[in-house]
Order: structure tokens, then sequence, then C-alpha cells
């Protein structure tokens, strides 16, 4: 019987011998493997009890065997639940209470201080997987058989559940179905012209959206396949690049750090036909500097945990730096006046809403969550300010909960932030809005400074004088040698409002 989004997977998988990841240590895995392997591992999950609909939980470090383990739980019906590896074992224990997952994998290292985490959470199963092949999972799908009938699956039925990083409150389990992930990877292997031919350099986590549905789900169904690092490597990613890469997908930190290595140049990227960014704002310095040392103009996207990918620049056309292009085929993406939810017309902000066959089902047990954040038309709200051009591209300011509100006024953040970057002596900065006992919120910035050259206090908010109006010039202007970010390279806001929260009290 069919398993929706595996069935996809399988239609259009080449041949068996063909391989689909190489990892650094000479690891390969054909299409065969992942036939067999998901197999195998469907049978243990089964063995364990998993029924359709159940959650399989992990929190594992990035291996070939988590993906054998994610196509696994696909074809046996079961709701692929990965967990980030930075969480401690209290958040686990959030999460395991919240998702009630029938089986729990962690790494073998861990397995000591989490088993009775899990326990205690009721979980009937731990089982262990490690990098190394090794592991109680991986040792009982070696004893198990290579032929596995699938769970028959439709559109609308779970395929997995992704905890959203959750800047306020708790985090939330954004649903997920075969159909959402199947439409939305079939988008984009037409969009950006995946093909067999393709190699891409996986060095994203595989426990977000981004490395495992964007990249992952998008390669399977074209048939490609991957060198998968472990994470982040210039050095590696740029060995690679010259021995038959095609591809790369990441965040915006992953082009900064190739940037800031000398072996980046037109030569070195000459096999690359695209390169990808997303999950957090791309400086349009770095699209800049990237044409200039490769000649390839970088392709910005722009998704979420909740939507999957909703906007992208064209693979052909014109790739706008700052810009995260068009909607993708088959999304409508909306703006409105956050507070009287009226469509916008072009060229002004205001709250980004879509919809489409790519957003998710809901939050995990939280109907009232799900509710509060679509329109009564099917419209999912973004969280995300922005606006379309003229042209209809779309670009994105910021965050609604990072707006700043001072003394009456909105002041985007990105609109400072560009003024404060475009400076000499300036490397990046983050604006947040701070309690201030006149203002509401005093515009704030924090400001990474180059080392030679940097200006200071006084200096930058003198240069901005003439650039912003008096409202949104910053009241304090505060220098950091490193921004907080994430490990997809999102700017951690929430954690900068925290640092500098009593900057004005009296
Ligand atoms: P996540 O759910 O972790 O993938 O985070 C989704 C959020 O990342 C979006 O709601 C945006 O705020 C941000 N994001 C994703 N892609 C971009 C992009 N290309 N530019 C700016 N922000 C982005």
């Amino acid at each position: 019987m069919p398993a929706y989004l595996y069935d996809l997977m399988a239609r259009r998988a080449p041949s068996p011998a063909k391989v689909f990841i190489e990892t650094p240590e000479g690891r390969k895995l054909t299409y065969g493997d992942l036939h067999a392997g998901s197999a195998r591992i469907a049978n243990v999950l089964r063995a364990r009890g998993v029924e359709p609909g159940d959650r399989v939980a992990l929190q594992v470090e990035k291996s070939p065997d988590a993906i054998l383990l994610y196509l696994a739980c696909l074809r046996a019906g079961a709701v692929f639940l990965p967990l980030n590896t930075a969480y401690t074992p209290a958040e686990i224990e959030y999460f395991l209470g919240d998702a009630k997952p029938r089986v729990f994998v962690c790494d073998p290292a861990t397995r000591e201080k989490l088993a009775a985490v899990a326990q205690g959470a009721g979980v009937a199963h731990v089982e262990t997987l490690g990098v190394r092949e090794d592991g109680s999972l991986v040792e009982a799908a070696r004893a198990a058989s290579a032929d596995f009938a699938d769970v028959a699956r439709g559109e609308d039925d779970l395929a997995a559940i992704l905890y959203t990083s959750g800047t306020t409150g708790r985090s939330k389990g954004a649903m997920l179905s075969h159909g959402n992930l199947a439409s939305n990877a079939l988008t984009l292997v037409d969009y950006w012209r995946f093909t067999e031919k393709d190699v891409l350099i996986h060095a994203l986590p595989i426990y977000h959206t981004h490395g495992l549905f964007v990249a992952m789900n998008t390669l399977l169904l074209a048939g490609g396949s991957m060198f998968f690092l472990p994470k982040l490597d210039p050095d590696l990613m740029l060995q690679l690049m010259g021995r038959g890469a095609t591809t790369m997908m990441g965040v915006p930190t992953f082009y900064t750090r190739l940037l800031a290595h000398p072996g980046l140049t037109h030569e070195a990227t000459k096999t690359m036909r695209l390169f990808v960014s997303g999950s957090a704002p791309l400086l349009a310095e770095t699209h800049r500097e990237w044409t200039a040392r490769t000649g390839h103009a970088i392709l910005e996207r722009y998704g979420m945990t909740e939507t999957n990918m909703n906007t992208s620049n064209p693979y052909d056309g014109d790739r706008v730096p700052g810009a995260v292009g068009f909607p993708l085929p088959g999304v409508s993406v909306r703006i409105t006046n956050p507070e009287t939810t009226q469509e916008l017309p072009r060229g002004e902000i205001g709250m980004i809403e879509v919809k489409g066959p790519n957003v998710f089902k809901g939050y995990w047990q939280m109907p009232e969550k799900t509710a509060a954040e679509f329109r009564t038309d099917g419209f999912f709200i973004t969280g995300d300010l922005g606006k379309i051009d003229e042209r209809g591209y779309v670009y994105i300011v910021g965050r609604d909960k990072d707006l700043v509100i001072t003394g009456g006024f909105n002041v985007y953040p990105i609109e400072v932030e560009t003024e404060i970057d475009a400076l000499a002596g300036v490397v990046e900065s983050a604006v947040i809005g701070v309690s201030h006992p006149d203002f509401g919120e005093g515009v704030t910035a924090v400001v990474v400074p180059k080392k030679d050259g940097a200006p200071d206090e006084k200096q930058v908010i003198a240069a901005l004088e003439a650039r912003l109006a008096k409202f949104k010039l910053p009241k304090r202007v505060l220098f950091v040698n490193e921004l907080p970010r994430n490990a997809m390279g999102k700017v951690q806001k929430a954690e900068l409002r925290k640092t500098y929260g009593d900057l004005y009290k009296k």
C-alpha cells in the first residue's frame, strides 16, 4: 500500500546502485540501501508496537542512520519528531511529555541521562542511535528483515511534528502532513531545477525544516545525491566543490564564513550551479560580495517550520539582494494591516500571511493557538512583517515581536540596521526595543565593530541623524564582539532584550 511521501520518493528513485549519501569518512549509502535500511528500521519500530499515527521522537547527532529512521517512520505511518541536539534533559522532558511518543531514540552517550526522563514521561521504549553505525536501534535493525509492507498514508496524514524554536513561551509542535511535505518538495525540485545530476553539499542540522525537508526531500524527489557533513566546515566544503558538488543550501552564516576563506574564488566554485540561502536574513552586502568573489548570485528564499517554503528568488531572472523573491507556485502571499486585517497595497509594510498546500495542519494539541494564527479564509499569520514591491518581490522586515514601538511610533529594526551596517567600520548590527520610562521602548542598537576604524557611540548616532527620522535614532549604541545566534544563524533578539533590559531604568 502506498505511504504517500515515501511512495513518491520510491517511484522517483534512480537506480538502486546510485549513491545518495556520502560522508567525509567515506561511508556511502545507495538508494537501494535507503530502501532496505528504512525497511529494517520500520520492522523494528513495528516490533516496538509503533502504530500508524504514533510519534517517534529522537535527539541524535546527524548521521545517515537518522535519515533511515526518518524514512522508516514515513513507511510505518509514524510521525517523525526530531529534537534539537542542544536541548537539555529538562527541555526533552517537556517535549516527550507533550508529544507522548511511543519510542524515543537518543545518542548512546546520553542514554543514561535521558532514559529516566523518557520513562518519567511515559515513553514505552528508549533506543539509541550513534554516529558510527552503532546503538541499539541500529543493532536491532541489522537483525530485522529488509522487506516491509508500507502503511497506507494519505496526503492529510501526519508525517512529522517539528517544534518551533519559540522565542517566547513554550515551543509549539507544528504538525506537517505527507501532503505538506510532498507538495513543497515537488515545487522546489522544479523551481530550483534539481535533477539526478545534482550533488548537494549538506552541512545543515537535520532536526530543522531546512536541512531535513528543504534539502533532504528535494534531493530525494530529484534522485540526486549529497555530501553529508556533520556541520559547517568551509575547508571541506571548498574541497567538495572541486569534487563534483553542484549545489549548496545554507544559512547566511555559511556564506559569511566561506567569504572569510581565501580559497573562495570563481575557479573553486566553477562546478556549482546553485547556492541557496534561507532561515535568516542574508545581508545585501553578503549577496554582493558573493557575486563579486564567485560569479554566482545567491538565491534567497523564505520559509518557516509551519509553512515549509513560501517564496523564492527566481532561478532565471533577477535574484535581488535583500529580497526573498516571489510566492512559489501554488502558494498565496498577502500583506495585511495587523490591526484591521485589511490587505495592504503594494509597497506598504504589514503582516505576511500565507496560504497553500505547504501550510501545516496546526499546532499539536493546541487548538486555540492554532485558531488564533489562521484567518477565517485559511491564511496563516506568519508573524513576519514585510512588503511586496511593484515587481512582486517579497521583502521581510522582521518578526512582528521585534518591532520597536517608541513614543507611539513604529520602528522597523531593519531600517535602522541597514543604515548602521552601511557605516564604515561596522560589521553588522541588531536593533531592539528596550523598556524605557518615557518612550515605552527605546530604540537600542547593538553593533559589531570592525577591528579597524570602528565609530564610537556618538559617531554612529551623528551619522544616522542625517539619514533617519529623529524617532528612529537609537537612544543608545552598544558594542559587542558578536551577536548571539542560534544554530540556524538567527540573531536571538529576545536574548539581547534580556541582556539590556535594565538599560534605561532610572
Ligand atoms: P524557522 O521556523 O526556524 O524556520 O524560522 C522561520 C523564520 O525564519 C521565519 O518566520 C522568518 O522570520 C525567518 N526567515 C526564514 N527565511 C528567511 C529569510 N530568507 N530572510 C529573513 N528571515 C527569514
